[in-house]
């Protein structure tokens, strides 16, 4: 049976674990992070996504589409609330019944990671640290950061560091990624990275009388101009409210206790209400903003046995609401081609970036797109009329 190695556990990685234990690999996981399903805090991006059609037909194919959708609130339209505080208009996003739906990350990437683990050739092993990949040697170099000594895979050794091979090595380590990173000399791979000028902060809406203070089954969109709030609703009743502005604009009226609250005072007079004076200071005392990057690499694979996919491949800007629906599809679109290929990796990894790259790119276009046309929003009244908007 051929076996594959993922780098990282996180939303793509675990999914890749479902697709490759349904395929009957061997399958090894190796994750930086502690088991998040036994942490008290996870620190990380978004507390909450927006799962699209995308996403859903790729986790479809695994069989967890329906209790993932049933464990998340159905977004049916945009809401856009007005500077008033008062009034907003509303855009459905498709069709009566067609809907995103908001997921909790950390709820997400457990149940795949426990519905890969249910398959006994799947093995997870956290706190591992893929370092790099020696293409030579066919050999992936990961060290174990835990205070202990280690389980290591068929392997005794006094050192931290391991070697491991397999047919197949799946880099899901996230737009940092090691394995990118310890091939970014490989000829002829192309690489850009731009960092925007926009940060983002993330608060939180307590439920209203043991409810939800706002519209649950929507998207809250507060465009103003170059800065802009938005809120998804989680199934406890609570919203995840994320503020994204230029660092600059941060620094300039976001930086003590009484500019930040007359900054959203002034701007998002409804959400202050709800979010609470104390909240804000509180967080903007605690939390810095957190940057945004943008990356597209080409070629996808190198050799016959490496491939990058998710962030490490493609990550975006998260103002087209695809980052994860995309790694989600790279799955799919991999495991269709496998097929195609009767399971040939050299065959299907060409096959994969000759797919995969342009469409990769053009997502990341429109993401970026989007976060141009954001900024401008204000003023275009026009607003409503644009199809290209995907999520937001
Ligand atoms: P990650 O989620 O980054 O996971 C990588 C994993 O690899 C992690 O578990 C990490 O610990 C591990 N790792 C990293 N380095 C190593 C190493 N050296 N060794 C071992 N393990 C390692 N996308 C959407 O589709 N919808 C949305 O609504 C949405 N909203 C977003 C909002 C914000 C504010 C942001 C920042 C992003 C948003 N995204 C959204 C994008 C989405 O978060 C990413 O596209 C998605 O997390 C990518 O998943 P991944 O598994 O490729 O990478």
């Amino acid at each position: 049976m051929p076996k594959v190695i993922i780098a990282g556990a996180g939303l793509v990685g675990a999914l890749n674990a479902c697709y490759f234990a349904k395929r009957g690999w061997q399958v090894e996981v190796y994750e930086y992070r502690k088991d998040i399903r036994t942490m008290k805090h996870v620190h990380g991006r978004s507390i909450n996504l927006a799962l699209s059609q995308r996403g859903k037909s790729a986790l479809e194919a695994v069989g967890l589409k329906d209790y993932i959708v049933n464990q998340g609130v159905p977004l049916y339209a945009r809401l856009v609330h007005n500077k008033d505080g008062k009034t907003f208009s509303r855009q459905p996003y498709g069709q009566p019944g067609e809907h995103i739906v908001s997921i909790n990350r950390r709820h997400l990437n457990e149940v795949m990671i426990t519905q890969a683990e249910k398959c006994d050739r799947v093995r997870f092993f956290f706190e591992h640290k893929i370092r790099s990949v020696d293409l030579d040697k066919k050999e992936l170099v990961v060290e174990y950061i835990g205070g202990s000594k280690i389980p290591q895979p068929g392997k005794k050794s006094e050192s931290p560091q391991l070697r491991v091979s397999a047919d197949l090595i799946i880099a899901c380590d996230g737009a940092y990624s090691a394995v990118r990173r310890s091939l970014q000399t490989h000829p002829r791979f192309d690489y850009h990275q731009e960092y925007i000028a926009h940060g983002y902060i993330e608060l939180n809406i307590l439920p209203k009388n043991n409810d939800y203070a706002l519209e649950p089954n929507a998207f809250h969109l507060w465009p103003r101009g170059h800065f802009t709030l938005i809120a998804l609703a989680n199934k406890d009743k609570t919203f995840t409210v994320t503020i994204f502005a230029p660092f600059e604009e941060f620094e300039k009226h976001m930086s003590n206790p009484h500019d930040v609250r007359q900054f959203f005072q002034e701007n998002f007079p409804d959400a202050y209400e709800l979010l609470g004076r104390d909240h804000i200071q509180d967080m903007f005392s605690r939390v810095k903003p957190q940057s945004l990057v943008s990356i597209k690499c080409s070629p996808h694979h190198f050799s016959d046995f490496v491939v990058l996919m998710g962030d490490a491949a493609h990550a975006m800007v998260p103002f087209y609401g695809q980052g994860m629906n995309c790694g989600f599809e790279d799955c799919l679109v991999f495991s269709e081609i496998l097929d195609q290929m009767s399971d040939d990796i050299p065959k299907t990894l060409a096959a994969y970036t000759e797919n995969r790259v342009k469409e990769a790119h053009t997502i990341i276009d429109l993401a970026m797109y989007n976060y141009d046309e954001l900024k401008d929003l204000v003023n275009h009244s026009s607003y409503k009329l644009r199809k290209v908007f995907d999520l937001w």
